[in-house]
Protein backbone atom coordinates (compact mmCIF):
# COMPACT_ATOMS: atom_id res chain seq x y z
CA UNK A 1 0.00 0.00 0.00
CA UNK A 2 1.73 3.15 -1.27
CA UNK A 3 1.63 5.72 1.52
CA UNK A 4 3.20 8.77 -0.25
CA UNK A 5 5.43 11.53 1.37
CA UNK A 6 4.38 15.45 1.37
CA UNK A 7 5.75 17.02 -1.46
CA UNK A 8 5.71 20.12 -0.07
CA UNK A 9 9.68 19.96 0.81
CA UNK A 10 10.50 22.37 3.29
CA UNK A 11 13.38 24.71 2.61
CA UNK A 12 16.56 25.74 4.73
CA UNK A 13 14.20 28.38 6.98
CA UNK A 14 11.27 26.24 7.14
CA UNK A 15 9.38 27.90 4.16
CA UNK A 16 8.67 27.21 1.02
CA UNK A 17 9.07 30.51 -1.72
CA UNK A 18 5.75 31.57 -3.62
CA UNK A 19 7.63 30.38 -6.60
CA UNK A 20 8.80 27.06 -5.60
CA UNK A 21 4.67 26.60 -4.94
CA UNK A 22 3.58 27.83 -8.35
CA UNK A 23 6.21 25.43 -9.88
CA UNK A 24 4.48 22.24 -7.89
CA UNK A 25 1.21 23.63 -9.05
CA UNK A 26 2.13 23.56 -12.64
CA UNK A 27 4.10 20.58 -11.77
CA UNK A 28 0.44 18.78 -10.52
CA UNK A 29 -1.50 20.25 -13.66
CA UNK A 30 0.79 18.50 -16.01
CA UNK A 31 0.02 15.37 -14.35
CA UNK A 32 -3.30 15.89 -14.13
CA UNK A 33 -3.33 16.28 -18.08
CA UNK A 34 -1.34 13.65 -18.88
CA UNK A 35 -3.22 11.16 -16.73
CA UNK A 36 -6.12 12.04 -19.11
CA UNK A 37 -8.24 13.67 -15.98
CA UNK A 38 -9.05 16.84 -17.99
CA UNK A 39 -9.89 17.60 -21.45
CA UNK A 40 -9.24 20.86 -22.94
CA UNK A 41 -8.97 23.68 -20.75
CA UNK A 42 -11.40 21.44 -17.94
CA UNK A 43 -10.03 21.49 -14.03
CA UNK A 44 -8.57 23.86 -11.80
CA UNK A 45 -6.46 23.58 -8.44
CA UNK A 46 -5.11 25.53 -5.94
CA UNK A 47 -3.44 25.97 -3.02
CA UNK A 48 -3.88 28.10 0.60
CA UNK A 49 -0.42 29.34 0.73
CA UNK A 50 -1.90 32.15 3.50
CA UNK A 51 -4.74 33.08 6.01
CA UNK A 52 -6.14 35.24 2.92
CA UNK A 53 -4.03 34.30 -0.12
CA UNK A 54 -4.56 31.53 -2.39
CA UNK A 55 -2.71 30.54 -5.34
CA UNK A 56 -5.21 29.13 -8.36
CA UNK A 57 -4.92 28.37 -11.76
CA UNK A 58 -6.33 30.48 -14.75
CA UNK A 59 -9.51 29.65 -16.70
CA UNK A 60 -8.94 29.01 -20.11
CA UNK A 61 -5.59 27.39 -20.55
CA UNK A 62 -4.87 23.54 -20.27
CA UNK A 63 -3.33 22.21 -17.23
CA UNK A 64 -0.49 20.16 -19.27
CA UNK A 65 0.91 23.36 -20.33
CA UNK A 66 1.26 25.84 -17.44
CA UNK A 67 4.19 28.00 -15.93
CA UNK A 68 4.36 29.39 -13.17
CA UNK A 69 3.54 32.91 -14.28
CA UNK A 70 0.06 31.85 -15.09
CA UNK A 71 -0.96 31.20 -11.84
CA UNK A 72 -3.44 33.93 -9.93
CA UNK A 73 -3.48 34.50 -6.60
CA UNK A 74 -7.10 35.64 -4.74
CA UNK A 75 -8.42 36.90 -1.30
CA UNK A 76 -10.75 34.61 0.38
CA UNK A 77 -13.49 36.05 -1.56
CA UNK A 78 -12.20 34.97 -4.66
CA UNK A 79 -10.81 38.97 -5.56
CA UNK A 80 -8.29 38.29 -7.57
CA UNK A 81 -5.03 40.46 -6.03
CA UNK A 82 -2.35 39.12 -9.22
CA UNK A 83 -1.70 37.23 -11.98
CA UNK A 84 -2.17 38.43 -15.65
CA UNK A 85 -4.44 35.77 -16.23
CA UNK A 86 -8.26 35.58 -14.84
CA UNK A 87 -8.75 33.32 -12.21
CA UNK A 88 -10.54 30.19 -12.35
CA UNK A 89 -14.75 30.23 -12.43
CA UNK A 90 -14.90 27.73 -10.48
CA UNK A 91 -12.78 29.06 -7.51
CA UNK A 92 -15.90 30.03 -5.46
CA UNK A 93 -15.75 25.80 -4.95
CA UNK A 94 -12.46 26.17 -3.71
CA UNK A 95 -13.37 28.60 -1.38
CA UNK A 96 -16.37 27.10 0.22
CA UNK A 97 -14.19 24.31 1.34
CA UNK A 98 -11.12 26.41 2.40
CA UNK A 99 -13.63 28.24 4.82
CA UNK A 100 -15.28 24.99 6.16
CA UNK A 101 -12.12 23.24 6.25
CA UNK A 102 -9.12 25.32 7.81
CA UNK A 103 -6.88 21.99 7.84
CA UNK A 104 -7.26 22.00 3.80
CA UNK A 105 -4.28 23.84 2.23
CA UNK A 106 -4.98 22.06 -1.87
CA UNK A 107 -8.54 21.61 -3.32
CA UNK A 108 -8.32 19.70 -7.02
CA UNK A 109 -10.65 19.59 -9.43
CA UNK A 110 -11.17 17.27 -12.35
CA UNK A 111 -13.22 15.17 -14.53
CA UNK A 112 -11.17 11.95 -14.30
CA UNK A 113 -13.68 10.08 -16.99
CA UNK A 114 -14.11 6.81 -14.97
CA UNK A 115 -14.86 8.40 -11.53
CA UNK A 116 -16.58 10.94 -13.70
CA UNK A 117 -19.06 8.22 -15.04
CA UNK A 118 -20.08 7.32 -11.77
CA UNK A 119 -21.30 11.17 -11.44
CA UNK A 120 -22.70 10.96 -14.89
CA UNK A 121 -24.53 7.74 -14.17
CA UNK A 122 -26.02 8.69 -10.90
CA UNK A 123 -24.48 5.59 -9.10
CA UNK A 124 -22.57 6.48 -5.58
CA UNK A 125 -19.33 4.28 -5.15
CA UNK A 126 -19.72 1.61 -3.05
CA UNK A 127 -17.74 1.35 0.00
CA UNK A 128 -16.57 -2.11 1.46
CA UNK A 129 -14.84 -3.09 -2.10
CA UNK A 130 -11.23 -2.11 -1.95
CA UNK A 131 -8.96 -1.38 0.85
CA UNK A 132 -6.89 1.60 -0.81
CA UNK A 133 -9.95 3.15 -1.46
CA UNK A 134 -11.43 2.73 2.35
CA UNK A 135 -7.82 3.94 3.41
CA UNK A 136 -7.51 6.89 1.33
CA UNK A 137 -10.72 8.55 0.42
CA UNK A 138 -13.20 6.62 2.77
CA UNK A 139 -16.60 6.90 1.96
CA UNK A 140 -17.24 9.00 -1.14
CA UNK A 141 -20.44 10.91 -1.38
CA UNK A 142 -22.27 12.63 -5.30
CA UNK A 143 -23.20 16.59 -4.08
CA UNK A 144 -25.84 17.45 -6.12
CA UNK A 145 -26.00 18.98 -9.48
CA UNK A 146 -25.42 22.95 -10.22
CA UNK A 147 -24.21 24.45 -13.28
CA UNK A 148 -20.60 24.41 -13.39
CA UNK A 149 -19.25 27.86 -11.97
CA UNK A 150 -22.35 28.41 -10.59
CA UNK A 151 -21.98 30.29 -6.48
CA UNK A 152 -24.18 27.24 -5.86
CA UNK A 153 -21.83 24.99 -6.38
CA UNK A 154 -19.98 25.54 -3.39
CA UNK A 155 -23.10 24.89 -0.92
CA UNK A 156 -24.03 21.90 -2.91
CA UNK A 157 -20.92 19.79 -1.73
CA UNK A 158 -21.18 21.83 1.99
CA UNK A 159 -23.04 18.87 3.97
CA UNK A 160 -19.92 16.37 2.65
CA UNK A 161 -17.13 18.56 3.41
CA UNK A 162 -16.81 17.71 6.84
CA UNK A 163 -16.40 14.24 6.97
CA UNK A 164 -14.80 13.74 3.38
CA UNK A 165 -11.87 14.58 1.25
CA UNK A 166 -13.45 13.40 -2.39
CA UNK A 167 -16.51 14.28 -3.29
CA UNK A 168 -18.34 13.59 -6.85
CA UNK A 169 -20.14 16.46 -8.38
CA UNK A 170 -23.39 14.88 -9.64
CA UNK A 171 -23.24 14.97 -13.44
CA UNK A 172 -19.59 16.90 -13.73
CA UNK A 173 -16.87 15.62 -11.90
CA UNK A 174 -14.74 15.41 -8.97
CA UNK A 175 -13.31 17.61 -6.34
CA UNK A 176 -10.76 16.24 -3.70
CA UNK A 177 -8.97 18.43 -0.84
CA UNK A 178 -6.25 17.79 1.72
CA UNK A 179 -3.35 19.81 4.05
CA UNK A 180 -1.21 18.58 1.05
CA UNK A 181 -1.26 19.51 -2.55
CA UNK A 182 0.48 15.93 -3.20
CA UNK A 183 -2.11 14.01 -1.15
CA UNK A 184 -4.90 15.52 -2.99
CA UNK A 185 -3.68 15.13 -6.42
CA UNK A 186 -2.93 11.33 -5.12
CA UNK A 187 -6.61 11.23 -3.85
CA UNK A 188 -7.43 12.25 -7.08
CA UNK A 189 -5.65 9.50 -8.82
CA UNK A 190 -6.60 6.74 -6.47
CA UNK A 191 -10.80 7.59 -7.02
CA UNK A 192 -10.23 7.52 -10.49
CA UNK A 193 -8.37 4.22 -10.38
CA UNK A 194 -10.85 2.69 -8.29
CA UNK A 195 -13.69 3.39 -10.63
CA UNK A 196 -11.91 1.74 -13.14
CA UNK A 197 -11.43 -1.50 -11.20
CA UNK A 198 -15.23 -1.64 -10.29
CA UNK A 199 -15.87 -1.18 -13.75
CA UNK A 200 -13.53 -3.65 -14.56
CA UNK A 201 -14.67 -6.14 -12.27
CA UNK A 202 -17.92 -5.60 -13.59
CA UNK A 203 -17.17 -6.51 -17.10
CA UNK A 204 -14.96 -9.82 -14.92
CA UNK A 205 -18.10 -10.69 -13.79
CA UNK A 206 -19.05 -10.45 -9.69
CA UNK A 207 -17.76 -7.97 -6.94
CA UNK A 208 -17.07 -9.43 -3.68
CA UNK A 209 -17.57 -7.07 -0.88
CA UNK A 210 -15.17 -7.04 2.46
CA UNK A 211 -17.00 -8.60 5.37
CA UNK A 212 -18.11 -6.88 8.49
CA UNK A 213 -14.79 -8.29 10.57
CA UNK A 214 -11.97 -7.08 7.13
CA UNK A 215 -14.14 -4.22 7.31
CA UNK A 216 -13.08 -3.45 10.83
CA UNK A 217 -9.50 -4.52 10.31
CA UNK A 218 -9.33 -1.99 7.29
CA UNK A 219 -10.60 0.73 9.31
CA UNK A 220 -8.83 -0.26 12.77
CA UNK A 221 -5.45 0.20 10.47
CA UNK A 222 -6.38 3.05 8.99
CA UNK A 223 -6.53 4.83 12.51
CA UNK A 224 -3.36 3.45 13.55
CA UNK A 225 -1.76 5.10 10.14
CA UNK A 226 -3.63 8.36 12.07
CA UNK A 227 -6.23 8.90 9.25
CA UNK A 228 -9.59 10.21 9.90
CA UNK A 229 -12.26 7.98 9.68
CA UNK A 230 -15.68 9.67 10.77
CA UNK A 231 -17.49 6.08 10.13
CA UNK A 232 -15.78 5.06 13.78
CA UNK A 233 -16.81 8.12 15.21
CA UNK A 234 -19.36 6.09 17.45
CA UNK A 235 -17.42 3.22 18.17
CA UNK A 236 -17.88 1.90 13.62
CA UNK A 237 -22.33 1.38 15.14
CA UNK A 238 -23.07 2.86 12.40
CA UNK A 239 -20.82 1.51 9.91
CA UNK A 240 -22.65 0.69 6.47
CA UNK A 241 -21.57 -0.60 3.39
CA UNK A 242 -22.34 1.29 0.05
CA UNK A 243 -23.57 -1.79 -1.92
CA UNK A 244 -25.89 -0.57 -4.33
CA UNK A 245 -23.11 -0.61 -7.59
CA UNK A 246 -22.84 -4.26 -6.18
CA UNK A 247 -25.99 -5.10 -6.43
CA UNK A 248 -26.47 -3.97 -9.95
CA UNK A 249 -23.55 -5.80 -10.71
CA UNK A 250 -24.90 -9.12 -9.70
CA UNK A 251 -28.84 -8.25 -11.18
CA UNK A 252 -27.25 -8.25 -14.65
CA UNK A 253 -24.38 -10.63 -14.49
CA UNK A 254 -27.39 -13.10 -13.24
CA UNK A 255 -28.88 -12.13 -16.83
CA UNK A 256 -25.87 -13.00 -18.94
CA UNK A 257 -24.23 -15.94 -20.38
CA UNK A 258 -25.98 -15.64 -23.63
CA UNK A 259 -24.16 -15.20 -26.38
CA UNK A 260 -25.56 -12.45 -29.12
CA UNK A 261 -25.86 -13.82 -33.06
CA UNK A 262 -26.32 -11.78 -35.95
CA UNK A 263 -30.13 -12.95 -35.65
CA UNK A 264 -30.53 -11.88 -32.03
CA UNK A 265 -29.49 -13.99 -28.84
CA UNK A 266 -28.75 -17.33 -28.56
CA UNK A 267 -31.10 -20.10 -26.74
CA UNK A 268 -30.35 -20.52 -23.52
CA UNK A 269 -28.21 -23.84 -23.27
CA UNK A 270 -31.01 -27.02 -22.63
CA UNK A 271 -30.80 -28.66 -19.61
CA UNK A 272 -28.05 -31.59 -20.90
CA UNK A 273 -25.29 -28.60 -21.65
CA UNK A 274 -25.48 -27.17 -18.21
CA UNK A 275 -23.28 -27.14 -15.85
CA UNK A 276 -23.65 -30.08 -13.16
CA UNK A 277 -24.43 -27.13 -10.13
CA UNK A 278 -27.50 -26.09 -12.68
CA UNK A 279 -28.50 -29.66 -13.24
CA UNK A 280 -29.05 -30.35 -9.41
CA UNK A 281 -30.63 -26.79 -9.46
CA UNK A 282 -33.25 -27.81 -12.32
CA UNK A 283 -33.63 -31.19 -10.84
CA UNK A 284 -34.62 -29.81 -7.30
CA UNK A 285 -36.87 -26.74 -8.33
CA UNK A 286 -40.50 -27.06 -9.00
CA UNK A 287 -41.56 -27.12 -13.32
CA UNK A 288 -42.89 -23.43 -13.07
CA UNK A 289 -39.33 -21.79 -12.96
CA UNK A 290 -38.06 -21.10 -16.48
CA UNK A 291 -34.52 -21.52 -17.30
CA UNK A 292 -33.60 -18.02 -16.74
CA UNK A 293 -35.28 -17.96 -13.32
CA UNK A 294 -32.54 -21.05 -12.60
CA UNK A 295 -30.12 -19.13 -14.63
CA UNK A 296 -30.18 -16.78 -12.37
CA UNK A 297 -30.22 -19.04 -9.30
CA UNK A 298 -27.16 -20.34 -10.22
CA UNK A 299 -25.61 -17.27 -10.61
CA UNK A 300 -27.13 -16.04 -7.16
CA UNK A 301 -25.56 -19.57 -5.18
CA UNK A 302 -22.00 -19.26 -7.03
CA UNK A 303 -21.89 -15.46 -5.73
CA UNK A 304 -22.89 -16.25 -2.55
CA UNK A 305 -20.24 -19.06 -2.54
CA UNK A 306 -18.08 -16.82 -3.99
CA UNK A 307 -18.15 -14.08 -1.17
CA UNK A 308 -17.94 -16.59 1.71
CA UNK A 309 -14.63 -18.35 0.61
ZN1 LIG B 1 -15.55 21.16 -13.80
Amino acid sequence: MAYGSSYTSANGNGRVSEFKLKEQMCDIGRRIWQKGFCAGNDGNHSYRIGENRILCTPTGISKGNLVPEDLCVVDMEGKQVSGKRKRTSEILLHLAIYKARPDVKAVIHSHPPHATAFAVAGVELPTCIHPEAEVFLGAVKTAKYVTPGDTRLGESILPYVKDSNTILLQSHGVVCFHPDLEQAYYQLEIVDAYARILLLAKQVGSIRPLDASEMKELLDLKVRFGLKEPRLDDGGKGLTCNTDFVSRVRAEVGGKGRMATPSGTAPVPKVGDASPLSKAIGAMVPNQYSEDDIEQLVQTITDQIMASV
